[in-house]
């Protein structure tokens, strides 16, 4: 089931299923030696890829993929002090290693954000399978921010879709749902 059309390397031969009972592993950054180590202590969720501008690809893919995770079982183990915040105005704040530039965590420290307390982990930096399958792509359009061709994304979508990815051109419907109806909330317009 390969294609022409490059999405991730986890998923362009096809999508690994999770492990029953999976609950978590060590991520690393791409550094030869002095590697940061961030441990994950959950299996993660919304598990997808991501055609943003601002989430961590690796060389040469259209997408990122990243999951979401409980803040409190991220821990960074080792090499702490090679992390900076890649721009520490924006929502979530990608915490990178300096010298390979591989985002090991992005968190979000405003308490109001529907996702507060979510932190976004890309589970290809760990050794260990059984991590929760990609289950979407999201911000499909935004790829072409990033110098993708427009004319391609016919068939973008398409190999998108053969993968079982529904494209979006924001998060999945689930997920919008949750962010309106948190804000909703905040707003008095729905029953907390
Ligand atoms: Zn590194
Ligand atoms: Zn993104």
């Amino acid at each position: 089931m390969s294609s022409d059309v490059k999405i991730h390397p986890a998923v362009d031969n096809g999508i690994k299923p999770a492990a029953p009972n999976f609950a978590g592993g060590r991520l690393t950054c791409h550094c030869a030696q002095n590697k940061v180590e961030v441990e994950i202590g959950a299996q993660t969720a919304h598990n997808h890829v991501c055609g943003c501008t601002r989430c961590w690809k690796p060389a040469g893919a259209l997408f990122s993929q990243v999951a979401v995770v409980s803040r409190d079982k991220v821990k960074v183990v080792a090499n702490e002090d090679k992390l900076y915040i890649v721009d520490p105005s924006a929502t979530i704040q990608r915490h990178a290693c300096k010298e390979c530039g591989v985002h090991m965590f992005g968190r979000i420290e405003n308490k109001q954000h529907p996702f507060y307390g979510l932190d976004f982990i890309h589970t290809e930096l760990s050794s260990e399978e059984g991590w929760a399958a990609p289950e979407f792509a999201a911000f499909v359009s935004s790829i072409i921010e990033a110098g993708a061709n427009p004319n391609n994304m016919a068939a973008v979508r398409a190999r998108l879709k053969e993968l079982g990815l529904e494209p979006y051109d924001a998060l999945s419907p689930a997920l919008m749902d949750a962010i309106s109806t948190h804000v909703a909330k905040a707003a008095g317009k729905l029953a907390a």
